[in-house]
This record gives structure tokens, sequence and C-alpha cells, in this order.
């Protein structure tokens, strides 16, 4: 009976493998084809609408250590990362909201399970020891909202990343910035890497290397049809893309 079992689980566990398929991430949410603002909450209302796998939005560090979700340095005009959230509440999106809050903005994806939240922390114009602040507040406020499970974290930094795995021994950390073998990833402990999509391209072995290692593979930002298929047929884990929707398409043909 017990080998049964063991049989069933191995059979499983190969035909996951087997059809494992390349998961889309909406970048700064669903956005483009939904006419909203990028990294807005109804982005995020989008992405988990069209059901992908993750939605992607990206983080500063107010001058009052308030973690807000926006990806210029500069929201509406206002310098993100020089004013007080309370400063930052002067202007507000084309869509009537005003620059959502990192609590906000998990709170509102965990009223939901099935579209992961990828947290990246972008680097710090103020310096190493403001961003690694940054890394530090967006840990604590994963941990007070326990929601652990639901986020995975991105980061161009390469110290950040770093840190982020000092500090914890089990959060899902990838690196952006494209220049690391995955020899140096996985010494590392890092989960993957998330590179530009031009950099598989220019190594075509890169992708079945990372995998080797057990490291995620997922890559920025895929816009066009030629090339999200040169990345799903090397099976990569994951494609950040402004077109979900061209993107499920393809994958669903
Ligand atoms: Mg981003």
């Amino acid at each position: 009976m017990k080998r049964q079992v063991l049989l069933l689980a191995m059979t499983i566990v190969f035909h996951a493998g087997l059809f494992a398929q390349t998961s889309i991430i909406a970048h700064r949410g669903a956005w483009k084809n939904t006419k909203v603002p990028q990294n807005s909450i109804a982005s995020l209302d989008h992405a988990i609408e069209e059901g992908c796998w993750g939605s992607e939005f990206d983080v500063y560090l107010t001058k009052d250590d308030i973690l807000v979700v926006n990806h210029d340095r500069d929201f509406h005009g206002l310098e993100v990362e020089d004013l007080t959230y309370q400063e930052l509440l002067a202007k507000k999106h084309d869509n009537g909201e005003s620059i959502p809050t990192v609590e906000e903005y998990l709170k509102r994806g965990l009223q939901q399970k099935g579209t992961k939240l990828i947290f990246e922390l972008k680097t710090s114009k103020l310096g190493k020891e403001r961003t690694m602040k940054s890394v530090e507040h967006s840990l604590a406020i994963v941990k007070k909202l326990k929601a652990e499970s639901m986020v995975e974290f991105i980061a161009f930094d390469w110290d950040a990343c770093l840190k982020f795995r000092e500090l914890n021994k089990k959060t899902k950390i990838h690196y952006l910035n494209g220049d690391k073998s995955p020899a140096e990833v996985k010494a590392a402990k890092l989960t993957g890497v998330d590179y530009h999509y031009t950099i598989f391209q220019k190594n075509p072995n890169l992708i079945k290397e990372f995998k080797a290692l057990k490291l995620k593979t997922n890559a920025w930002t895929v816009n066009k049809e030629e090339d999200m298929k040169f990345l799903i047929d090397q099976k990569i884990d994951f494609i950040t893309t402004d077109e979900p929707e061209l993107l499920k398409t393809i994958l669903n043909k």
C-alpha cells in the first residue's frame, strides 16, 4: 500500500514538472489595457481579476519612513523620498487615488490568494544606508501583516538582496540587475533572478544554467509576442509584462 502511494506521489511530481508552464506577472499591475494608473490599487485589482500569477509593484521609503508604491522618484512632480507621506497627499493619480502605502496595497492583495504580490524595493537616491533601512521596513511590514507566503521581493541592489537574506532565511528574494552568474546567485542563497529579457536572448543557455542550480528565472519587461515565445520555449518560470492579456492568449494556445 505504502509503495502504491509512493508511486502515485512520484507520478504527480513527474507530471507537474513536465507540464510546468511559464507564469504571468503583471508589471506595475494590469494597467495598460485597462487604462488605470500604473502601481495604483486599481491596477492590482485588474491583475487579480485577470488571474495573473503575480502582480509587481515598486516601493520607496518616504522622508518619515512610510513605504509607498510608486515607480518614478517623483509622484506627479513630488519627490517621494524628500517628502513626508502627508506632503505626498497633495497630488492624486488620474483615477482619484492617492499614492498607495505599502500597507494599504498589501492589505488589498491579502484579500485573495490567487495572485502573488511581487514587491520591488527601489534603490534609494539617498545612499546605501537608506536602501538598507528600506529593507528592514519592508520585512517588518510583511511580518506585521502575516503576508510572508504571498510576497516575493525583487531588487536591483545586490547588497539589499543580501540583506533580505541575512534578516530572513525564508523570504523569497530575486535579483534584478543582470550581472550575477548562476553560481554567485546560488552562493548568496537567493531564490533566483529577474533579468532583462535581452540578457537571456544573448546567452541562450543561461536559463538552463539557473534551473540546473534550482534557481527561479523571470524576465522583464516582455511586451512583444516573439520575445514571449522565445522565453516560453526556454521554459522560463515567469515573464513580467505590461501585456498580461497578450501573454495569457499565447500561453493558452
Ligand atoms: Mg518595477
